[in-house]
């Protein structure tokens, strides 16, 4: 998607470690207007797929799927949460992931309610890099007997293993930019081309 490569450009940095900052528009501060286009571009691309829920993870995936969900007929959105508390009550699917940013281990947990075997959902979230946060959604939604139609991801580390790992797997995932190199250095990133 041209406008996000074109924004990544403009106003992320790249830091130490292969990390991308974007977070005057998709990780702090966020461009509603761009993730519309973004919501937009996900409905084209799985205009052939059931959605009836989409699930993220928190807190970077709540926007843009919400602003998404718009675009799949205002389905509900659930999000994983990271942290156990009081207002999650009754059974709850938990899942553990490896975060890349965080370099911990956390929890990822949805409760069962929210979840119904047989109901057809969409992943998003905004970044792929090794998978662990998509295999820990991915666990939940095994577990919770639904069908993962496909999987939205804002931008893909196409240098990182998680995408081919997981396409390998069966997943439709359907990234809107994908980061071919970056050289903290030169400030400069390259793309590979998305559909
Ligand atoms: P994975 O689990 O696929 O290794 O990494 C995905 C998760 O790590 C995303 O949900 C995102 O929060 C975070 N992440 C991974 N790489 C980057 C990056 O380069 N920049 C930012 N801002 N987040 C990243």
């Amino acid at each position: 998607m041209k406008l996000l490569e074109d924004r990544i450009r403009r106003d992320g940095t790249i830091k130490a470690g292969n990390v991308l900052k974007v977070d005057a528009f998709l990780n702090h501060q966020c461009d509603v207007a761009l993730f519309n286009q973004m919501g937009a571009e996900w409905a084209r691309l799985f205009a052939e797929r059931q959605i009836d829920k989409i699930v993220t993870i928190e807190a970077s995936g709540i926007g843009i799927a919400c602003i998404t969900a718009q675009h799949f007929g205002n389905v509900p959105v659930v999000f994983a949460k990271k942290t156990q508390s009081i207002n999650l009550d009754g059974d709850q699917y938990v899942s553990s992931i490896y975060s890349f940013t965080k370099q911990r281990e956390y929890p990822v947990i949805v409760a069962k309610r929210f979840l119904s075997p047989g109901e057809h959902v969409l992943l998003i979230d905004d970044f792929l890099a090794n998978g662990n946060a998509l295999h820990g959604l991915i666990d939940i939604c095994q577990h919770a007997q639904v069908t993962i139609e496909g999987i939205g991801i804002a931008i893909e580390k196409g240098f990182q293993e998680g995408g081919q790992k997981l396409r390998a797997e069966g997943y439709d995932i359907k990234s809107l930019a994908i980061v071919k190199s970056m050289d903290p250095e030169q400030g400069s990133i390259e793309f590979e081309p998305c559909e």
